[in-house]
């Protein structure tokens, strides 16, 4: 690519920052503490119209997945449809759920049509697709553009209605290009939808993907202003990846991790595929605390490993992506699919394994043989295997076929690894232990870059 037009698109991307930034409403403040601050008004405003409600304990839950049946509930009310109790056209909804009433008349409504087999699924998560759908019906939309997401197909089924509601400057997408048409939506991203299909403005603009350029020299100074009589605020190592917000001359407006800064154009390169990207995946998180014995958390665990892991890998020029950094719940089905949206190559889930009999201990490691890539998924199970049971000295269980969820039916490598027993004395002294997850990290870290080392990455 030119420079000259290279220029333009940095360009055209601040501008975008500033439409968005500009039709951002300022916040107030929330009655709810864990209401992001950046989209209170927006919150606020549903749940000021009795549309959106907080939990009893006070907590608003931003993050916590919206099911059908509230989704229908809370779409009925922003239309002021009919929310009385009473029989529906789908068998599992009947008249007792609170629901009913929403669903019967979002139903009659053409907003929502079940799935082909005459089901509601009420209690089943809401996806981001799915609620484009109801969006799309639910404030008649109909205009399209030409919309683009890295992953909607402009064949498939959700598009049209993605489209529309991106058109309407209701859903803009994440900052990556994607949609996730199959994650569950959040209660702020739901909130988020329907308060900008309500109200004009909060709508949005498309985003354009991020920029993303790595640094080709051993340290690149960042300044705190375009020229090199700015203060240096820190350094970028070989292989780092910034963002660019924009370009100032021969600077580039960036941020990376926690920095924000300037640093020189000549000292990066666009972001290219050929890179290795990993997803590492800590199992559990959040309501869902995986076992619990001696003591030990399976999700903590599991958390702990994989930022250990991730340093390794991030210190050998692997870049990593997280599927969670903290003790949030992911559904299953959200875990691989996200990781595929944000360009990984490879994906590991880190595990801690639990059994009736405490006799039972040792170290196992999953592939699925209904993967669509079976013989690199088995390939990197077996070298993190065998580097992970050096590493702990644990008895190796062995490399098996097991069709895990986050494992199963992925376009790519895919393994799930059990570090040890929490319900066997020994292997769980060594899972409570920094010292031990230290080693477990290590291990799977060379694992993963043994791996690699066989593709020729
Ligand atoms: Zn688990």
């Amino acid at each position: 690519m030119s420079n000259m037009s290279k220029k333009w698109i940095y360009g055209g991307f601040g501008f975008l920052i500033f439409l968005v930034a500009v039709f951002i409403p300022q916040g107030k403040a929330s009655a709810f503490h864990d209401v992001p601050e950046k989209y209170e008004t927006e919150i606020h405003y549903l749940i000021d119209r009795g549309i959106i409600k907080g939990y009893p304990n006070g907590n608003f839950g931003p993050d916590d997945p919206v099911t059908r049946e509230q989704a229908a509930t809370m779409v009925g009310r922003a239309l002021g449809l009919d929310g009385r109790q009473r029989n529906t056209v789908f068998p599992e909804v009947d008249a007792s759920s609170y629901a009913s009433g929403y669903i019967q008349s979002a139903y009659e409504e053409g907003i929502i049509t079940g799935f082909t087999d005459g089901t509601y699924r009420p209690k089943k998560a809401m996806t981001r697709g799915g609620m484009a759908y109801l969006i799309s019906k639910a404030f008649s939309l109909e205009e399209q553009s030409s919309v683009w997401y890295s992953d909607v197909s402009r064949s498939g089924s959700q598009y049209e209605a993605i489209n529309k509601i991106t058109t309407a400057g209701i859903a803009n997408g994440y900052s990556d290009g994607t949609f996730r048409p199959t994650q569950s939506i959040t209660r702020t991203e739901f909130s988020l939808l329907l308060a900008r299909g309500m109200n004009d403005s909060f709508k949005v603009s498309q985003e354009e993907g991020v920029i993303e350029e790595r640094v080709t020299t051993d340290v690149l100074n960042v300044r705190s202003g375009p020229s090199t009589s700015y203060t240096r605020i820190g350094q970028l190592a070989k292989g780092a990846v910034l963002q660019v917000h924009e370009v100032q001359g021969d600077w580039l407006k960036m941020t990376a991790g926690s920095l924000k800064g300037y640093v020189h154009k000549d000292y990066t390169v666009r972001k290219t595929s050929g890179s290795r990207v990993i997803a590492i995946d800590p199992g559990h998180g959040g309501k869902d605390g995986g076992a619990e014995f001696n003591g030990l958390v399976e999700k903590e665990i599991n958390l702990n490993v994989s930022k250990r892991l991730r340093d390794y890998l991030e210190n050998s020029g692997v870049e990593v992506i997280m599927t969670r950094t903290d003790d949030t719940f992911i559904p299953l089905d959200d875990r691989n699919s996200y990781a595929v949206s944000q360009g990984a190559d490879t994906f590991v889930s880190i595990h801690a394994n639990a059994f009736s009999d405490p006799s039972a201990n040792g170290t196992e490691t999953y592939y699925s043989s209904q993967s669509l890539r079976v013989t690199d998924s088995k390939q990197l199970a077996t070298f993190i295997q065998k580097r992970l049971v050096e590493a702990l000295g644990t008895s190796d269980r062995g490399v098996k076929d097991v069709p895990y969820r986050v494992i199963k039916e992925t376009t790519i490598p895919s393994t799930l690894v059990e570090l040890g027993f929490m319900t066997n004395d020994s292997d769980a002294s060594k899972l409570g232990s920094s010292y031990w997850r230290d080693k477990a990290a290590k291990g799977i870290s060379q694992g993963i870059l043994d791996y690699y080392e066989w593709k020729g990455k």
